[in-house]
Formats: structure tokens, sequence, C-alpha cells
């Protein structure tokens, strides 16, 4: 059942935000969740949505093949390069205190989470932002230039979320020829970012087993339904919904003390939009009555990565004991999700809800790109993985 309902998601083809297969995921998801659980709504929200038109990079005269940075400025951008590394704070103080300024470059980072040093390059006032990107085949990954806003406010999700400059990514391919470039002394990067905003609407679905002893405390357990852009997201997060569905399946014949929440999120990809609005329309309760957020996303390629568990609070070691018993290969030691903004468990660890995603880090090579497809699965891993969010779930939904 759980690879067969990965065959019926990824045959929606894209679920990017307000495509028809994400509207065809929505329903489909609601029908599986009508048939299995007592309670079922769709929860609507506001997100800010990104339509890309056009996009350039080029070194002296050369054109460089980019793809836009989701959520950065339109307009263009000229200067000469500086490069960050991976965008952490230590390796940009350290650059300046070297006595480079980041204000009016182009800044250049090796990154799959531009999102996590946006903010600091928007203080600094840099002139735009190349991602350097390394999908085998040369492809380019689809990332976001924002993905949550750090400092904003749980009750109103929906602030001003475009970077202040634009920015594009590129591939292996391209970074090869920007730095052959300017090893030759040429220096200047032009670069040009143009797409399309608006405010739309989009929902996520929600289906509960309402508790029998305590039936206002609920244990949420959360995957995304959207993709990328590009692609039919098999990996990321055709596995995490049907790993969903299939706890659904199972759970529905049984009872617990605590109510259990399934929530098919969406609008993760591009702004953890759909998992924000639900923290922030329910805030009062969740604070109070839910004891913990179990996120499912992307949990299995058949890539070797091992498995990390990302978490907080007291399920950290849950957890730990759980994928031990299950046979999980683990890296440890656990990660702070606190720290990450990478999913939709994040803005539950904002208002201290303990959370807890068993991911494989770094991520496996294809993901954001088209080639997220159904071979990149690894269904034994898939399977145990799920099982651990089962045994979580379980857990502490039932326990006294
Ligand atoms: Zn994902």
């Amino acid at each position: 059942m759980l690879e067969q309902s990965l065959r019926n998601i990824v045959a929606f083809g894209n679920r990017y935000n307000g495509t028809v297969g994400e509207r065809k995921a929505c329903n489909y998801v609601l029908k599986e969740f009508k048939e299995y659980l007592p309670e079922v709504s769709v929860h609507k929200y506001n997100y800010l949505h990104y339509e890309p038109i056009s996009s350039n990079l080029a070194i002296a005269d050369e054109n460089i093949p980019c793809q836009p940075l989701q959520y950065s400025s339109n307009g263009q951008a000229l200067g000469e390069p500086a490069y960050i590394g991976e965008g952490t704070k230590e390796e940009i103080e350290a650059l300046e205190a070297r006595g480079v300024k980041l204000e009016g470059k182009i800044v250049i980072s090796r990154s799959f989470e531009p999102f996590l040093f946006t903010d600091a390059l928007e203080t600094r006032k840099v002139a735009g932002l190349v991602v350097l990107t390394d999908p085998p085949e040369n492809l380019i990954r689809s990332l976001t230039g924002r993905l949550y806003r750090l400092n904003m406010s749980l009750r109103k999700p929906f602030t001003p979320h475009i970077l202040n400059f634009p920015a594009v990514v590129t591939s292996v391919k391209g970074a090869d020829k920007l730095w052959s470039h300017a090893l030759q002394g040429r220096t200047t990067v032009a670069l040009e970012h143009k797409a399309f905003y608006a405010r739309r609407e989009s929902c996520n679905v929600i289906g509960t087993i309402p508790g029998t002893k305590l039936k206002q405390q609920k244990v949420v357990v959360g995957a995304h339904y959207d993709s990328q852009i590009v692609g039919i997201g098999a990996y990321d997060n055709g596995t995490g919904v049907a790993s969903l569905l299939e706890l659904a399946r199972i759970f529905c014949k049984l009872q617990f003390r605590r109510s259990i929440v399934f929530i098919a999120f969406s609008g993760e990809e591009t702004g953890l939009w759909g998992s924000t609005s639900y923290v922030g329309d329910n805030i009062d309760d969740l604070k109070v009555n839910c004891v913990g957020m179990i996120n499912i996303d992307g949990p299995c390629s058949v890539f070797p990565a091992k498995n990390a568990i990302w978490a907080t609070g007291r399920l950290a070691n849950l957890a730990l004991r759980k994928t031990k018993e299950i046979g999980c290969q683990i890296q440890k030691p656990v990660v702070d999700a606190s720290r990450f903004p990478f999913s939709d468990y994040y803005p539950f660890t904002k208002i201290k809800v303990p959370v807890v995603w068993i991911f494989e880090y770094p991520p496996m090579p294809y993901y954001h790109t088209e080639r997220d497809r159904l071979q990149y699965v690894d269904s034994t891993k898939l399977a145990k993985a799920a099982a651990v969010s089962r045994s979580l779930v379980f857990d502490l939904a039932s326990r006294a």
C-alpha cells in the first residue's frame, strides 16, 4: 500500500504550489483521509506565489546557464564577485575580518540552503547573489532564497517575503566557467532576475482520530504534498505523503488516549507557508495541547546517506531508541531541529512543541531537480522510516 500510494501521488506530476498537480494531490489526500479518518477538514491559507519569468548570468560577455533563485527581487545587478563558501556566519565574518566588504558585490556561495544566509546578505546590502549547486549531470537545483523569516510573527505569516536583491542559481559547469574567468582577472559579474509575484490561496488537508481519554491533547504528524517547481518529487515528498496515508490507514482501526492530527501541508518548498499558517491559526491550542510534531519529508533515497534525527526536547531520546529498535542506520548526534528551518516542523519549534524528523543528510543528489523520480526511492528504507514515525506517533498518542 505504501508503494502504491507513492505511485498514485507521483502520477499527478509536478505539484508546485498553484499547479493542477498540487490541486489533484490535495483532492487525492482529501479522498483518502475521508475514507479512513472520522474528522476531515481543509485549512485554507494565503501565501505569496512565485512564478519565474527569466534569469541571466554573465561574466566577460559569456552567458552562463542559470535559473532564478526563488523569492529574490526583480532587477539587474553588476559587480565584483565575493565568494562566501557555504555562507555560514563564521565564513562571512572571517571574510570581513580580512577586509572584504560585501556591500555592492555579487556574492557567490556553494549551498543548498541559501535561505540560511540571505538575511545576512540583505543587511550587508549586496548587489546580487549567485548560488552554485552540484547535482549530477550538470543539472541546476531549484532553490528558494527565503524559506522562513526567522523574526516573523506566527500570527501574521504573510509578511514581505522577497529578498532585496536579485539572485540566480547555476550548475557545476556554470561554476567552472565563473572561476575560469575570475582566474584570468575578468571579474565583473552581471545577473538579472525576473518573476511574477501574487497573493494566492492554497490549503492543508487535516484528518483527525479523536482521543478517547485526553481528546484535547494531540500529536501532529505532517508531510508536505507540494513539490519544487520541477519534477514529480518522488523522494521529496511523495515518500512522506505515502507514509502519512499509510499511518492513517493503520491507525484508524485503533483507539488512542490522545487525538492524532494528520496534516498534509502545502507550500513547504517555497516558504513553509502551509505549516506556518497552520501553527499561526492554532497557536493558543497547540501551545497548550500539542505533545509533539512528527515530520515526514524525504526520508529514503537509494543513495548512501545515513538517516539522521532532527529533534527537539524529549523527543530526541525517544526517536533515537525507536530508530535503534527498527534498525535504521542513524548518524549521531541528534541535530537540534530548532536551529534549522528546513521543513514543516520548524514553526512548531517556535512555540516549543517538541518535534522530530527522520531525515537523510545530506539530501539525495537529485533532490529539487527534474530527476527526483521513483527509481531513486529505496522502498526498504522507506518502510523502516515510516515504521519509526508510526512507532513515535503511537507512543505519544497512547502513553499515560
Ligand atoms: Zn521536502
